[in-house]
């Protein structure tokens, strides 16, 4: 049956649930980095594969100087869903904070196979402890590669960008590639004001010169109590 019966049964606006489109089909697979401020600023990058997002935790941040070899905690399979997830996770909850999605796209693997031969492909480099794949993002694009380190902890990887018409040559900071406006940056904004605000409050000329006068009122009384007590 058509979607088309689905969507006459239904009024878009007054209901929440989706409308009925028909899923255009994306080329590859899907990959998404989550910037996310929990106890620590990090990203989550995030490759779908069989069904799941294989997620890697990366405290710095991508690069695409391939200069850069950007470590990459292996965390555990996150739900396909989650790759549209960004918003607040309330405190008290695992991973409590903000979560903006930094860049979003579909990934092949380096020959640009169809999506069933990359995944099989994928899934058996990654027990060897190496993958290599194409991004199609906004920001990164090109080719990377996810390399396990030996010897060290676990789920220690490495990420890095392949030299290729994509790759940078200069610096490449993340944090740069982030609108000022993204909610995260927005509420470092907004903190880092505030801190400075309580900083200001304590070393302002006013401020001072309060303290300089209850000190002063102090020395007053203390020196009025001393003549009292010569008097007495
Ligand atoms: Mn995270």
């Amino acid at each position: 049956m058509s979607l088309s019966t689905y969507n006459k049964k239904r009024n878009f606006k007054k209901s929440a649930e989706p409308s009925g489109k028909i899923k255009k089909s994306v080329p590859g697979l899907l990959f998404v980095i989550q910037r996310h401020k929990a106890s620590h600023l990090h990203y989550d990058f995030r490759l779908e594969l069989g069904g799941v997002l294989k997620s890697w935790a990366v405290p710095k941040g991508p690069s695409l100087n391939p200069g850069d070899k950007r470590l990459a905690m292996m965390v555990e399979d996150h739900p396909y869903n989650y790759k549209n997830f960004e918003g607040v996770i309330a405190e008290g909850n695992y991973g409590a904070g903000i979560v903006e999605i930094w860049d979003k796209g579909s990934y092949t693997d380096l020959e640009n196979s169809d999506k069933t031969t990359v995944e099989k492909k994928l899934k058996a480099a990654l027990k060897t402890g190496s993958i290599k794949f194409i991004l199609h993002g906004k920001k990164l694009k090109g080719e990377f590669a996810l390399v396990k380190i030996k010897g060290r902890q676990e789920n220690a990887w490495l990420l890095i960008k392949h030299k290729d018409e994509f790759a940078v040559h200069e610096n490449y900071n993340s944090e740069e590639d982030t609108p000022k406006n993204s909610p995260i940056n927005k509420w470092l904004a907004k903190n880092k004001t505030e801190k400075q605000q309580s900083k200001k409050i304590s070393s302002s000329p006013k401020t001072k010169q309060v303290i300089s006068e209850i000190s002063s009122k102090k020395k007053v009384k203390k020196s009025i109590s001393r003549v009292k007590a010569k008097n007495l």
